[in-house]
């Protein structure tokens, strides 16, 4: 339980988050998998998009935020191809490349600037490794209670809470421990959209350091620090589950820290949140006091991802949040239905 509360971004020696490990356990308790994989979701958004007639371009990276007169204009891309806003612009980036790098300090009070500069990154990453296996993971314990071979998540490597606080305090060392733990989950167990007819998928997720003591974040690249990632992963996970190892193996690929730097713009360091959980960082002060009803200081430019409240995950509330105080703001009428769990909070008081 601690590991589940801790896993998507809290140390286990913070304090004043408290209130976020009920919010993990209820997740713990519901978590779900899209038939077909992840991408499926952004499939779903891009449906809806286009059936209120949006469009989307992708393959473009910003370069600016056109700011005139304290307003937000517009975007140009890096090619100077330029978006003119008739109403808003919403940023999902972090906040030190949206205003620091995309509005510009220049434009923004000394104060707010400040703010945004001491931001704090999380304090760790991830190392996924993705598995291709030629037959479906059969997990010891199964013998005795069989149904734990149909596991949707498995927490494995921690025996003891002295192994997860082991991990972690090696983690703020820059280490990753060679028995280090992590979860996995095997979706073609579950859909069968995932694998080829008997075979299985699997993904072992991994909290990791961006930077290593030993080599930096460079060291994520070289070939034999992942080829022994992989291995030692699949070491802990053959303790449980002795086949997957072997031949069983078909094909394996990591996803290390860097990756994630180099592949998604607004992931630095690593960063799957756009920003650590820290007391100071949470609830109206994702991001900051000025910026955490989705209005910025910069008419017009409102943020709608994970650097803002409710943070990150695919949670989907920093958006929709967003689009009720863009509707709001400018007299949209909103033809989305407040979801059926939000209403039950606020009836139940809680909202
Ligand atoms: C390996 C991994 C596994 C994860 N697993 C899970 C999971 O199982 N469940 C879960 O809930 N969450 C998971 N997460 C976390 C989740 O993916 C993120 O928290 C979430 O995607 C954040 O959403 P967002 O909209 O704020 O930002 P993003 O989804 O990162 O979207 C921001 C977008 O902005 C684009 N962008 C950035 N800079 C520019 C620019 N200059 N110009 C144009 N475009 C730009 C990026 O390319 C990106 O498409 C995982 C993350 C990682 C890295």
């Amino acid at each position: 339980m601690l590991y589940m509360a801790c896993h998507w971004g809290l140390d286990y020696s913070q304090s004043g988050v408290s209130y976020m490990v009920p919010i993990y356990l209820n997740r713990m308790a519901s978590y779900r998998g899209p038939a077909g994989g992840s991408p499926r979701v952004s499939e779903a958004l891009l449906k809806s998009i286009f059936e209120q007639q949006g469009q989307i371009r992708t393959n473009g990276r910003i370069a600016r935020i056109i700011v005139e007169n304290g307003t937000a204009r517009g975007v140009e891309l890096e090619d100077g191809t330029r978006y003119v806003a008739n109403k808003a612009v919403v940023s999902t980036i972090d906040t030190h490349q949206t205003f620091l790098k995309y509005v510009g300090e220049e434009k923004l009070d000394k104060e707010f600037v400040e703010m945004i500069r001491v931001w704090q990154w999380e304090k760790w990453s991830l190392a996924v490794q993705h598995l291709a296996l030629a037959e479906r993971p059969r997990f010891k314990a199964a013998a005795s209670q069989p149904d734990l071979d149909d596991a949707f998540i498995y927490v494995l490597g921690y025996e003891s809470l002295a192994d997860l606080k082991g991990h972690w305090d090696a983690m703020a060392r820059g280490e990753l421990p060679a028995g280090a733990g992590f979860h996995c989950c095997f979706p073609s167990v579950h859909d069968s959209f995932q694998a080829p007819a008997g075979r299985a998928s699997g993904l072992i997720s991994q909290m990791a350091p961006f930077q290593l003591a030993n080599g930096g974040s460079e060291r994520w690249l070289n070939r034999h620090h992942r080829e022994e990632t992989c291995e030692r992963q699949r070491a802990v996970l053959a303790r449980y589950a002795p086949n997957v190892s072997g031949e069983n193996v078909l094909w394996n690929y990591l996803s290390a820290p860097a990756d994630l730097e180099n592949k998604f713009a607004n992931m630095v360091h690593g960063s799957y949140k756009q920003g650590a959980y820290h007391p100071l960082q949470m609830g109206f002060l994702r991001p900051n006091q000025d910026c955490s009803q989705y209005r910025t200081p910069v008419k017009g430019l409102y943020l709608g991802g994970a650097s803002v409240a409710p943070g990150g995950m695919v949670i989907f509330g920093p958006g929709y949040n967003c689009a009720n105080a863009i509707a709001e703001d400018f007299q949209i009428p909103k033809w989305w239905k407040e979801p059926d769990y939000v209403t039950a909070a606020r009836d139940g008081g809680y909202v």
